[in-house]
């Protein structure tokens, strides 16, 4: 079946009781069995939930996987694979990363005695260089958060599979309309499904998908015995989110390519961070995994200065100056101060997100109002 009938159909059955063609939001924390032990699979909420059931099933199906587990949240999702980990364990991440991972690895994590190394994964050699015996999770994001940082997963996946360890992408600037790490071996996909998923700026979510069934095992153990799970309302809101998902998309590309040429026209503008520019360094890896380049990308001005910068964070009108991405609406962001915040200063700039970098997540209103916009703040 192709993406655009998975989308729709994936995980919806009509409901049981009623024929309801869409799954209800089954707001209830128990289930009532009638003897002791005898139920009809459904036991107690945190545990087991049909909303949620129909929503993993629809990530699975999304991801081309067999499995998915929701979350309620993306860094709950994060968290649920570094609890299948003990203490001595080593961990290889990308350096330049959403602020949220880097700050749970760093200052959650690593007190309960596993370790983090963090390379720069565009090149797989460092990844191979960062071996040792004690490896056991390879963390990537690509594109990355905020620089648009291409790596590449089939090659990672082989450094993985030979060191013994598992391979999670984070794959939520791509979303599974444009990639499908499991497709390049991979093992587990992450998704803050908050962003595109969701797509309506309205919920908090996070999901995980895989095909191992032992795996799959694992992670539901974590996940109701830790218990970040979504709530009904939220599963019933990221299910009707991920039906447009193709819609949105194909205008957040659309978009988000003349957003990104406009921008490195424009005299004011330094250096534009997108991936479907044809001499970015990721752009044929990036051709190689993903179906196309999406609405995230981050600039600076040529008057690199933060005062330049933050002049323009404030100007725009319809991009609303907010963190998070993935939403119908445009949004603009100063890393440095919002979403990267907790990532220290000199780890920042080690990796070139600059404190007068600003990120965009173009959204899928008229792109010619986006451009004027962006033309009246750069002034
Ligand atoms: C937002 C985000 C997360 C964290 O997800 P939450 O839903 O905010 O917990 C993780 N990774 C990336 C790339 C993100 O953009």
């Amino acid at each position: 079946m192709k993406l655009a009938t998975k989308i729709i159909h994936a995980g919806m059955e009509p409901d049981p009781s009623t024929g309801a063609i869409m799954t209800p939001i089954y707001q209830t924390s128990t289930y009532v069995q009638e003897s002791p032990g005898q139920h009809k699979g459904y036991e107690y909420a945190r545990s087991q939930n049909p909303t949620r059931k129909a929503l993993e099933e629809a990530f699975a199906q999304i991801e081309n996987g067999k499995f998915g587990l929701a979350f309620s949240s993306g860094v709950a999702a994060t968290d649920a694979v570094i609890k299948l980990l003990q203490p001595g364990d080593e961990v290889i991440a990308a350096s330049d990363m959403y602020g949220g991972t880097y700050r749970l690895f760093t200052r959650v994590f690593e007190k309960f005695g596993i370790r983090f190394h963090y390379v720069d994964t565009t090149n797989p050699e460092n990844v191979s260089a960062a071996i040792t015996e004690k490896t056991r999770l390879i963390w990537l994001e690509t594109p990355t958060n905020p620089l648009m940082n291409i790596t590449d997963i089939a090659a990672v996946s082989a450094i993985a599979k030979k060191a013994g360890a598992l391979l999670c992408v984070d794959n939520t600037f791509a979303s599974p309309y444009l990639q499908n790490p499991l497709d390049f071996g991979a093992d587990i996909v992450m998704h803050s499904a908050t962003k595109y998923l969701g797509g309506h700026s309205d919920v908090i979510q996070g999901a995980l998908i895989m095909n191992d069934p032992a795996l799959r095992e694992q992670l539901y153990f974590i996940q109701k015995s830790c218990g970040a799970v979504p709530g009904p309302m939220d599963c019933f809101l990221v299910l009707r989110g991920i039906k447009t998902l193709h819609l949105r998309m194909q205008r957040h590309c659309e978009n988000g390519e003349k957003v990104a040429r406009w921008l490195r026209n424009h005299p004011k503008v330094g250096k534009v961070y997108w991936c479907g520019f044809e001499d970015h360094p990721g752009y044929a890896v990036a051709s190689k995994q993903m179906r196309g380049f999406g609405g995230m990308m981050s600039f600076v001005l040529k008057d690199d200065s933060v005062e330049a910068a933050k002049r323009v964070l404030s100007s725009t009108k319809l991009f609303s100056l907010a963190e998070s991405l993935g939403g119908v609406e445009s949004l603009i962001n100063h890393p440095a101060s919002m979403t990267h915040a907790s990532i220290p200063r000199e780890e920042r700039l080690k990796n070139g997100l600059t404190d007068s970098l600003i990120r965009l997540s173009v959204g899928v209103e008229d792109a010619d109002d986006l451009i004027e916009d962006l033309n009246q703040a750069i002034g």
